[in-house]
């Protein structure tokens, strides 16, 4: 069996950066697209904060862009899962949905994050519409908007921030009768007038016409329901990185991210570097893993030099 000199496992920023580098180093990388080609962008509208794109870019479009670049150079794109690996041994192998295994000599994961959603319809109905996982991404286009954030950890508190400098009233749903955000997080939404915090409170629907006109509320300690007059729907309960094919093989910290040695992209298995929102838990930009995707790539060169392989 062919032994590749570099193998990717994701196609967001990350994947794809790592893609354009790798190819023009000569590497002749082989990308698995994974479960949700082109990653988190595909579900994002306008991105207006990556640079290069002046009058900013559909998601979509953009990691269109990326494909185009990284196969401009020689990138092997496969639309396939990768579905287990076995980094036991000097040469990695990996195994696809289809059944096949592949074998490499270095591995950039690039799987990415998922943001955890409520699992309500009507959320999924407005996605896009007025809801969304990310405030550094959307909010600007709720501007003078009212909005709500639900969530009691350091994204939300994070987001709430974040939304109260642009727009009139932000209402944070927080489900218990505290956060779980850190102190200093918590005392700056306390501290932010319009930020307005309802405690044990609990979002049954998303309403709207096309998009989002408001939500409903419930306090789960009084049942008392309200409606809340919002056109944006921030999500912040957290992410879920796409690390479950690497538990007990690669070192992950308590909440799954991969973890990376200094400022690199080496993990603890030689020959398999770490890159984008699956090592990353707090920049999560996509100009932050495209950032780490270029590492990535500069990473696995130097090993298969050290190695003697290239
Ligand atoms: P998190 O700490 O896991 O907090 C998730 C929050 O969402 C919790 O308040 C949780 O409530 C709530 N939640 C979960 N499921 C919910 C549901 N179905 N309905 C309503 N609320 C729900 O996640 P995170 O805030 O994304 O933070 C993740 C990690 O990144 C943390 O370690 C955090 O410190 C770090 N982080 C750091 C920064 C920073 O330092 N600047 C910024 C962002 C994140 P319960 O508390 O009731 O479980």
């Amino acid at each position: 069996m062919e032994i590749q000199k570099c193998v990717i496992i994701g196609s967001g920023p990350a994947g794809y950066t790592a893609a354009i580098y790798a190819a023009r180093a000569n590497l002749k990388p082989v990308m698995y697209v994974g479960a949700e080609p082109g990653g988190q962008l595909m579900i994002t509208t306008e991105v207006e904060n990556y640079p290069g794109y002046p009058e900013g870019v559909q998601g979509p479009v953009m990691m269109e862009d990326f494909r185009k670049q990284a196969e401009r150079f020689g990138t092997e794109i496969f639309y396939n899962v990768v579905t287990e690996v076995d980094f036991s041994g000097d040469v990695h192998t990996l195994k696809l949905d289809n059944g096949e295994n592949i074998q490499a000599h270095t591995v950039i994961i690039a799987t990415g994050a998922s943001a955890k959603w409520l699992g309500l319809p009507s959320e999924k109905k407005f996605m896009n519409k007025g809801v969304s996982a990310c405030a550094v991404c959307d909010g600007f286009f709720f501007k003078g908007q009212k909005v709500a954030v639900v969530g009691g950890g350091d994204t939300a508190a994070e987001e709430a921030t974040y939304l109260s400098k642009m727009t009139p009233e932000v209402h944070l749903l927080v489900r218990r009768d505290e956060m779980r955000a850190s102190k200093i997080m918590q005392d700056r939404v306390k501290k932010t007038e319009n930020i307005k915090i309802h405690w044990n409170t609990e979002v049954t629907e998303v309403f709207g016409n096309g998009e989002v006109k408001g939500i409903t509320v419930m306090n789960n300690q009084t049942k008392e329901v309200a409606n809340l007059d919002v056109t944006g729907f921030f999500v912040a309960i957290g992410h879920k990185p796409n690390t479950e094919i690497f538990h007990n093989i690669l070192d992950l910290d308590e909440t799954g991210y991969i973890l990376t040695k200094g400022k690199t992209t080496v993990t603890n298995i030689p020959g398999v570097f770490a890159s984008g929102d699956a090592q990353d838990k707090k920049y999560r930009q996509a100009v932050t893993a495209a950032g780490t995707g270029c590492m990535a790539a500069l990473d696995a060169e130097s090993y298969l030099v050290e190695k003697g392989i290239i």
